[in-house]
């Protein structure tokens, strides 16, 4: 039988989460997945038969993959934002002690990076993530 490998198509990835797509030949082994095999994300709405909440259903239904791009940048970003926190509370906490335009610096960059960090939670809630 020809497969799509002899064919040389291109599997687009999930339409929910991106996660690629490959075609596995059948080797005849019960454990090993064939034919069509897509690597899901964790909250896929096709690759989660485990979902038993209504509200979890529904939000991975409506979570298409642009929406999960959208949401993996907020994460890295409020990531990111706490670790510009981080790092001035690190340093501060072991005896570092700018000078007086610094410290006019830093506490600009921590409101700034609280003001981000609030803008970015509230992306999130507005996409279905406390
Ligand atoms: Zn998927």
């Amino acid at each position: 039988m020809t497969g799509p490998n002899e064919t040389r198509v291109t599997l687009k990835p999930c339409p929910f989460c991106r996660g690629e797509a490959r075609w596995v030949e059948d080797h005849g082994r019960f454990d090993e997945p064939f034919g069509l095999v897509v690597e899901h994300a964790e909250d896929c709405f096709l690759g989660n038969r485990m979902m038993a909440e209504w509200k979890h259903i529904i939000a991975a239904w409506n979570n298409r993959a642009a929406q999960s791009d959208l949401l993996a940048a907020l994460r890295e970003a409020r990531g990111l934002a706490h670790a510009g926190n981080g790092a001035w509370r690190k340093i501060m906490e072991h005896g570092f002690i700018p000078d007086a335009a610094s410290i006019s610096a830093v506490q600009g960059f921590l409101d700034r990076s609280e003001a981000l960090i609030a803008t970015i939670d509230a992306a999130l809630a507005q996409h279905g993530e406390g």
